[in-house]
């Protein structure tokens, strides 16, 4: 799994563009599949973990991350994506089994179910205090919001496209995206050079459709303003939690509660948000764990 995920890191004319082009289809139908997601969920978070990725592919520090958070109106009410700077992600949606028709093109109103609200984006740097920036969202497509974020958060002038595509049985067929960035100092020129192209393009998704893959939809794109690429990144679903970290995090709820859920005699399942998992505590356990904690 995920052995054709990844990220080209590019740069184009001299280094006035710097651009992600990402394909992470089994990253994405992980997600689907640990949280059992509907169609439009999938197409949300997956198009969610797609952006995070790459902005997390442009972050420096070995432990650096990036979280994206939305919250929004409609029906899936929020989704929560976390990516580092070595191509891993993990997210989740607050509903994963969103039902709601098609949109006015016939395709998956994500828009719709993510509904109207706010796009937080908290980048990690090993830093006291995390950088955080906060826009409302444009439509809730992800990519749009991703876009705007960027000019009124960063001030930097962005292109954000991103794609999920499904199979009639609704597993993930095809995702990936883009990420076009216009570095300080590039001139007007460049900037309507690449507007030009990027509206006479077809659709990232009608691309990936057709079975383009990053190199494909690069070259598409920059062919004529001298592409390089610097390097390329696989990515991957991955969560970093574990056993050891559930236990802390229920030794920390203190003895008396502790307590109290043992005397319930039932053992306990602890589900992590992100991946779905599901650790399993029996009595002696949680006897282990009781010991372990402090009272308070
Ligand atoms: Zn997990």
């Amino acid at each position: 799994m995920f052995e054709n995920d990844h990220i080209l890191r590019v740069t184009a004319l001299d280094g006035m563009i710097r651009a992600f082009f990402i394909t992470d289809r089994d990253t994405v139908e992980y997600a689907r599949k640990a949280h059992n997601t509907s169609p439009v969920v999938t197409a949300a978070l997956g198009r969610l973990m797609t952006g995070a990725l790459m902005m997390g592919a442009d972050m420096k520090g070995e432990e650096d991350t990036v979280t994206l958070r939305v919250e929004g109106d409609g029906p899936i009410k929020g989704m929560t994506v976390v990516a580092d700077s070595r191509g891993n992600v993990k997210g989740f949606p607050m509903e994963p089994l969103v039902i709601i028709p098609a949109n006015d093109k016939g395709k998956l109103d994500v828009g719709g179910a993510v509904g109207k609200g706010t796009l937080s984006v908290i980048k990690d740097m090993g830093m006291k205090e995390p950088y955080t920036g906060q826009v409302p969202l444009i439509s809730g497509e992800i990519a749009e919001d991703l876009t705007y974020y960027f000019a009124a958060s960063e001030q930097i002038p962005s292109s954000v496209a991103l794609g999920v595509l499904m199979n009639k049985e609704n597993t993930v067929r095809r995702a990936g995206g883009f990420m076009i960035q216009l570095m300080p100092g590039a001139d007007e020129d460049v900037l309507s050079r690449l507007e030009e192209r990027l509206a006479s393009m077809k659709s990232v998704t009608a691309c990936l459709d057709e079975g383009m893959g990053p190199e494909d939809i690069m070259r598409l794109l920059l062919s004529d303003m001298e592409p390089e690429i610097n390097d390329r990144l696989p990515v991957r679903f991955k969560c970093s939690c574990s056993r050891e970290k559930m236990e802390n995090a229920i030794i920390s709820i203190g003895r008396k509660d502790l307590k109290s859920l043992i005397d319930e005699g039932e053992p306990i399942e602890a589900v992590c948000h992100f991946c779905g998992t599901r650790y399993r505590f029996d009595m002696p356990e949680l006897r282990q764990l009781w010991l372990r904690a402090q009272e308070r």
